[in-house]
């Protein structure tokens, strides 16, 4: 009789070489996985008018609402600095980011013309990556990659369960503090895009995390396809104590204020 031990050896030394796998999710010409690059280059470099700036400072988050078609700058003016974000339809909380399906639609992590997808059954882009001043960083020599999808907030409860701790500033909790003003509460808080967070899986599928590569000034900017609520906190991870700039753009281009809402859906 065979262990299991042996029994899967054998099954191993036994199977058949396994083709390369291609993606599940490969846009095809006019998919909605695919945006039109020239379109969403000419909304980059519209005029824009300031509508609103602010900083999140140490040990919180901040939520704020933004139109379709607006552009949405979340940068690092201090230098490395971790976000983590939440996003809601403004006018229906039921629907929100979704971080697993945008995963497998485009990749564990995400950068310029990838988008940010909603939950069943609503499953439309909620936000589209205009600008990323970190797409150079690629994977880096531990496989690692930038602005995660793989990992979600920390939270009080697990640091409770691993270490005992009552420390309440967690990304959870400082989500949950910026959404109570507008009638949210703990349990609309939900997985979460990490911005400017390097991270990845090792030889054993473990996740791991890596020195955040923002350098001041960097940032990434959004396009609104739909009226939303966003929510974001800042992370107090390792050794990153520097604020997380936002800065909300209205168009100004006519043109280009048309074309962009021709996508909007
Ligand atoms: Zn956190």
């Amino acid at each position: 009789m065979t262990t299991p031990e042996q029994d899967g050896a054998a099954r191993l030394a036994a199977r058949k070489p396994i083709p390369k796998p291609v993606p599940a999710y490969l846009p095809t010409a006019g998919s909605p996985l695919s945006v039109d690059k020239n379109l969403y280059s000419t909304i980059q470099q519209a005029a824009r008018i300031l509508t609103d700036e602010f900083t999140i400072p140490i040990r919180s988050g901040r939520a704020w609402t933004a139109s379709a078609g607006s552009i949405i700058r979340i940068s690092t003016p201090e230098g490395p600095q971790v976000g983590d974000l939440n996003i809601w339809n403004l006018h229906n909380p039921r629907e929100r980011f979704w971080a697993s399906r945008t995963k497998q639609l485009h990749a564990s992590h995400v950068s310029t013309y990838d988008r940010l997808w909603s939950n069943l059954p609503f499953m439309r882009p909620m936000l589209t990556i205009i600008a990323d001043t970190l797409s150079w960083y690629g994977q880096d020599e531990h496989g690692g990659r930038v602005h995660d999808l793989l990992g979600t907030r920390c939270d009080p409860y697990i640091n409770n369960v691993l270490s005992g701790g009552e420390f309440d500033f967690h990304c959870h909790s400082n989500l949950t503090r910026a959404v109570m003003e507008y009638g949210l509460n703990e349990g609309d808080v939900h997985d979460v895009i990490n911005l400017f967070q390097v991270t990845g899986l090792d030889e054993k599928g473990r996740y791991f995390m890596s020195p955040c590569p923002a350098s001041k000034g960097d940032f990434v900017e959004f396009l609104a396809e739909q009226d939303v609520l966003m929510a974001l906190s800042r992370a107090s991870v390792s050794l990153l104590f520097f604020a997380l700039g936002v800065s909300l753009s209205a168009r100004v281009c006519s043109s280009t204020k048309r074309l962009a809402d021709s996508i909007l859906t």
